[in-house]
């Protein structure tokens, strides 16, 4: 039983590239969020598509936003609205942002998944589910044009995790 295929009626799976990808934005969500500033003015960066996975616990899936969703669309959401993104880590207290949402537009709870630089990782309950899916889309939505002129431009380069990290050094 593949939830996921269920949830995507119509819609394309990612390929298993894909969701490496996406995980490896999940074990360096850190510094990628640390340095934001460093490359959210670069295209090729900004909309690296991830691909979230966001379970439904009803035996469904919900997305929050549909897939791919940009990595500079997904941070920059989080970093603007920490009253709805932020964390206090259980273990240090520090604030940290998460880099993954799963939840249920039913029942409205959210579990924003994190790991902190303390070591502590897990996820925190919360709720208001489609608030939070209306942030992210509409910060999907303000960021189209430029990705409209992204893709014009290069429309063939398809960017990596890899390659931001790279960037970073
Ligand atoms: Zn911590």
């Amino acid at each position: 039983m593949d939830k996921y295929n269920y949830f995507k009626q119509g819609g394309l799976r990612p390929s298993e590239e894909q969701s490496l990808h996406t995980k490896e934005f999940y074990h360096n969500a850190g510094s990628i969020y640390a340095r934001f500033n460093e490359w959210k003015d670069k295209d090729e960066f900004y909309f690296i598509p991830l691909y979230m996975e966001m379970t439904y616990s009803m035996g469904w899936v919900a997305e929050i936003a549909p897939d791919p969703v940009w990595l500079g669309s997904f941070i920059r959401c989080n970093l603007e609205h920490p009253e709805l993104f932020e964390i206090k880590c259980p273990g240090c207290k520090n604030a940290v942002y998460p880099f993954r949402y799963v939840g249920s537009p039913l029942s409205g709870r959210v579990d924003l998944e994190f790991e902190c630089k303390c070591g502590k990782k897990g996820y925190e309950i919360v709720s208001g589910w489609r608030i939070r899916a209306n942030v992210l889309r509409d910060q999907m939505a303000s960021d189209n044009l430029r990705y409209r002129k992204f893709q014009l431009l290069h429309s063939k380069s398809e960017c990596s995790i890899a390659s931001l990290l790279d960037f970073l050094g």
